[in-house]
């Protein structure tokens, strides 16, 4: 899972069964029940993954780290032993990504405000950071700087934050977030950075500032997230080793804490506690700052390759072989960073071996079935998630299959079932035909299916099925439940206490009271929708007039071999990128 789009430092580091003339055999369809059955064992094998991925000996299988190639090595074994065929390059279970990886150095970091012949200059990590850059070792900045609010530019919802202003040659200083006012899905879409900062370089900004507000501290201190500044970020490397989305003409891009805003606009005519206050009422306006801001930042950068691992279980008819489902679980997490209470292991058991290990016993319970699906299925633990859904942004434009045959996304990405629920939360199923899949299969294994419990969270736009919808692909992401199953342990609050104790921190590790006869249910599940998808008339279809499928929806049309063929040779402009 990734970082919630606020607080903005973060981001920095971070159909039916072809009408049931098919009955499900295997252990699809089969209860949940007792010690004898399946289940028990399912739930056995996905403890002994997650506890394989989340050991030590990963060190948090961060991207493009020995302890990732180790992880994926597992997975590939796995797959091998399900019998799933190899679906990645050249016959092998993996799919090559090549990655940019920049450091940021301490030395040589400078954020200046000057105006009226004084100089202030702001403390290193305790109140700004340079984001690494991807394009020159030694980076630098100075010019006048324009306040441009929320940098969100929504004529279909009569809001631009531009309106008047002029960022030729300019900072600009802005928040994170979108309007509270607009409705989720757009609010989610204008909050992302990759937004904000694809507005700000159209109208010639050449560095950038996001200020972090009061509200963003709330929900996570800068001195949590600033702790691990050192870590290294990345973006996949284009032909000619150029980064995709690395936003060259922005020379610097920084951040700056809720408690340093005022350095930065004393002098204007409104207050940082004012400007947060009108950001909270929906209430902002641009202006100009007085004076001029002076940037460094310098990097370490080098290429790197990291690797999704692909499976494969080809499709039983002729005609559909070449259309694939695709099931996917980010295998990367954080590695090794600041060390809390001891720790420095981020060993990411629920972030996401979990996931992983659920889509493993997927695979191995379509693939037991028979006969296979009509369409075939597709494996993927995917790499980069943490980073800006990476590997997931290769894989849906480089796929190892033919792109036009992609027919749909069913990702599980950090379920914390940390306490027995009786539902599963399927996130962004009311953009496409995919909700009438999964309430089927729901009904058929006997769970429960609830809406999301935290909508201000915009998880469908932050995990890896964001990758596929951006390419046209309709998409699922099948979460942890909400509904309490022995009316005592209520899974809503043990998420919440994830959330604020042990996400992303070295905590989220296998003594964590993972409920592994819920992940076995949810392993059925994600097996009954993929085979569904793989076995229904015809590929799911965004709903009409969705505000995902009317923006993506035709890229997955448009792109048959000719233009994957064209993409190969430009693949920034199939929109890689990051948010
Ligand atoms: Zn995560």
């Amino acid at each position: 899972m990734r970082p919630v789009v606020a607080p903005t430092l973060l981001l920095f580091l971070c159909a039916g069964l072809l009408a049931c003339d098919r009955t499900p055999t295997g252990d699809i369809a089969a209860p949940a029940g007792s010690a004898a059955t399946p289940a028990a064992s399912d739930a056995a094998r996905i403890e002994a993954d997650v506890r394989a991925l989340a050991d030590d000996a990963m060190e948090g299988r961060q991207t493009a780290t020995a302890g990732y190639d180790r992880a994926a090595d597992y997975v590939a074994a796995r797959y091998a032993e399900a019998g799933l065929a190899p679906g990645g390059d050249g016959g092998t279970y993996f799919q090559a990504v090549p990655l940019l990886r920049a450091t940021l150095l301490a030395d040589g970091a400078r954020f200046e405000v000057r105006r009226d012949g004084q100089t202030i200059a702001l403390a290193f990590q305790r109140e700004f950071l340079p984001r690494a850059s991807f394009h020159t070792a030694d980076a630098a900045v100075q010019a006048p700087a324009v306040f441009v609010g929320q940098a969100v530019h929504a004529p279909e919802l009569d809001h631009d934050d531009f309106a008047g202003l002029d960022l030729r040659g300019k900072i600009a200083v802005l928040f994170g977030g979108a309007p509270s006012s607009f409705p989720g899905t757009q609010r989610a879409f204008h909050a992302s950075q990759r937004e904000k900062l694809r507005h700000i370089t159209e109208r010639g900004a050449v560095g950038a500032v996001f200020v972090n507000t009061a509200a963003d501290e709330v929900r996570m201190p800068w001195a949590r997230a600033a702790g691990n500044w050192d870590t290294p970020t990345m973006r996949l490397r284009g032909p000619g080793g150029a980064p995709i989305d690395g936003w060259p003409q922005l020379q610097v891009i920084a951040a700056v804490s809720a408690s340093a805003a005022d350095a930065l606009f004393a002098g204007g005519d409104q207050s940082a506690a004012m400007l947060f206050d009108a950001a909270n009422r929906g209430a902002l306006r641009g202006f100009d700052l007085p004076g001029t801001l002076s940037l460094a930042g310098r990097s370490a950068i080098a290429p790197v390759q990291s690797r999704n691992v692909v499976g494969r279980l080809p499709g039983s008819d002729p005609a559909l072989v070449a259309e694939h489902v695709v099931l996917t679980a980010h295998l990367d997490h954080l590695g090794i960073g600041a060390a809390v209470k001891g720790d420095r292991i981020y060993n990411g058991a629920i972030d996401n071996a979990l996931g992983v290990a659920i889509m493993l016993e997927a695979a191995r319970t379509v693939r037991a079935a028979t006969p296979a699906p009509l369409r075939s299925l597709l494996f993927v633990a995917l790499t980069g998630e943490e980073q800006g859904l990476l590997g997931a942004e290769w894989f849906a434009t480089y796929p190892t299959v033919a792109r036009a045959g992609l027919v749909a996304n069913i990702n599980l990405d950090m379920p914390v079932l940390t306490a027995p629920s009786s539902d599963i939360v399927p996130i962004g199923v009311e953009h496409s035909s995919l909700k009438a899949v999964v309430t089927a299969a729901a009904a058929e294994i006997g769970v429960g299916v609830s809406a999301d419990p935290f909508p201000e969270e915009v998880v469908f736009v932050r995990s890896d099925q964001y990758a596929f919808v951006r390419a046209g692909i309709p998409a699922v992401y099948l979460d942890g439940g909400v509904v309490s199953a022995d009316g005592e342990r209520d899974p809503k609050v043990a998420l919440t206490y994830f959330l604020r104790n042990c996400y992303h921190q070295p905590c989220d590790d296998a003594d964590q009271p993972i409920q592994y006869g819920d992940a076995a249910r949810l392993a059925r599940l994600a097996a009954n929708i993929g085979t569904r998808v793989g076995n229904a008339p015809a590929r799911p279809t965004w709903n009409a007039g969705d505000f995902f499928g009317g923006r993506f929806g035709g890229a997955a049309i448009a792109s048959g071999p000719d233009a994957r063929a064209a993409e190969a040779t430009t693949p920034g402009a199939a929109g890689a990128s990051v948010d």
